[in-house]
């Protein structure tokens, strides 16, 4: 495929059908999911897999159908945790891992099935961990679930980021410790998270005292205020503030937490925001190179598996560089998981007035538009109504390109028209 070269520069990042397909699958894959969670950290060990584990277990205690997905490349230590680490996920008829039931509601993956030994991870390059990060979320059968926990790796560097971008109506929650180093790598967390537009539930300060087995008071073992002045500072929620707790450590690191859960009680407050959301749905936001929060803006339906791919078309059946004189538009219903056409029509457009095509295309179920030159204007608007729209398609049967479309092979050849 040749690169993307629109013309008008305009288009810009809803061109890359590679992206849009991936996306695709993410959310066909998390489709099933009411809630989803990120729980970040701005550095490692303050706790933050320790949390994640402990807040799903407390919600699927609660009788919530829970997943968590431990996508920590640098430490996945969630197998670890739930005494799991030698199991490994099912694989469903379509290629999709199964997670590993810990209890009839609570699911578990993490990238540390895949990792033969704990170390591998460290020596990963940055594309291959974004690529495992990657099929960590478009190739898990999750089902349905109420919440999914997801382990985020700690910091803001490519992997969370890519984390983020690939689940737009995502929830945070920040794990720190009162620790001063702690406090200053989570306020860049925070940052990150704004500049994501991330809803962050608030901030979970671990660690926090240490309640003396002799006397029962809490000693501070960390100076400073922490999370408390931090999370005041940022106007976000303080969620709890966690005492270091011996049993809880030891569960933790001995593959027992659920047998622990009665460790948990100072995770209560956060259950209850969590337990809160149970109708309210996450404000979707447009992120990196599709139009999902567009989707969801637009609330039209749609089934993941079978889409509608609409281009225009010349009377020979050949894709028409012509968006918006175009005799015809030809309509693909397609599966893309068996990358098949299932059914072409052809429908004569209404006449071309400015943002009549364009709407009609929506009307007619499209999610994506295939073209090899349009306007602005007209883009803004099937972007808006949640098509993806694809610009600088070379000219070629429409079949033909509408197949390229599904193996991911379309070839690009620059805006062709912005008429
Ligand atoms: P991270 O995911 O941030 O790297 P972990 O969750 O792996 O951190 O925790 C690091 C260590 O701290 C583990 O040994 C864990 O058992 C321990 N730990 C975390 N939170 C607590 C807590 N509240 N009380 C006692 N030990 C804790």
């Amino acid at each position: 495929m040749s690169g993307n070269s629109c013309s008008t520069g305009s288009c810009g990042m809803n061109q890359n059908p590679e992206q849009i397909a991936r996306q695709r699958q993410v959310e066909s894959t998390l489709g099933g999911i009411k809630h989803k969670i990120v729980v970040l950290s701005g550095k490692g060990g303050v706790g933050k897999s320790t949390v994640a584990a402990s807040i799903a277990t407390k919600l699927a205690v609660e009788g919530y159908r829970v997943g968590i997905l431990d996508v920590d490349i640098h430490g996945p230590s969630v197998p670890r945790i739930f005494g799991v680490k030698d199991r490994r996920p099912g694989m469903t008829d379509e290629e999709k891992m199964i997670p590993v039931p810990m209890t009839d509601n609570l699911k578990l993956m993490s990238v540390g099935f895949l990792l033969p030994h704990d170390k591998e991870a460290l020596i990963w390059r940055g594309p291959l961990k974004i690529g495992l990060i990657e099929q960590f979320f478009s190739d898990v059968d999750w089902g349905e679930l109420d919440y999914l926990v997801v382990d985020c790796p700690p910091g803001t560097g490519d992997e969370p980021l890519s984390i983020l971008q690939m689940v737009p109506d995502a929830r945070g929650i920040i794990v720190t410790t009162p620790q001063g180093m702690a406090v200053e790598d989570v306020q860049k967390s925070i940052t990150f998270c704004k500049k994501m537009n991330l809803e962050l539930l608030g901030i979970v300060e671990n660690m926090s005292t240490f309640q003396c087995p002799h006397c029962g008071r809490p000693i501070e073992i960390f100076p400073g205020k922490g999370g408390e002045e931090m999370a005041k500072d940022a106007g976000i929620p303080l969620l709890a503030k966690l005492p270091l707790n011996h049993k809880l450590m030891e569960a933790s690191d001995n593959g027992k937490l659920m047998q622990a859960f009665k460790e948990m009680s100072a995770f209560d407050p956060i259950v209850n925001v969590l337990s809160e959301l149970k109708d309210k749905q996450p404000v979707k936001k447009e992120v990196g190179t599709t139009a999902a929060g567009a989707k969801a803006a637009s609330g039209r339906k749609k089934d993941d598996r079978i889409q509608t791919i609409a281009m225009p078309v010349d009377e020979s059946g050949m894709l028409d560089a012509h968006f918006g004189h175009a005799s015809g538009f030809a309509f693909f219903t397609v599966d893309t998981r068996k990358k098949v056409i299932v059914e072409a029509r052809t429908l004569t457009p209404p006449a071309h007035e400015p943002g009549v095509i364009p709407k009609w295309i929506a009307d007619q179920g499209a999610h994506v538009l295939l073209t090899g030159g349009m306007g602005e204007s007209a883009r803004k608007i099937l972007v808006n109504k949640g098509v993806d729209v694809v610009i600088g398609v070379a000219p070629d049967n429409a079949a033909r390109v509408a197949q390229d479309y599904l193996n991911n092979s379309l070839n690009i050849a620059g805006n062709q028209c912005n008429h």
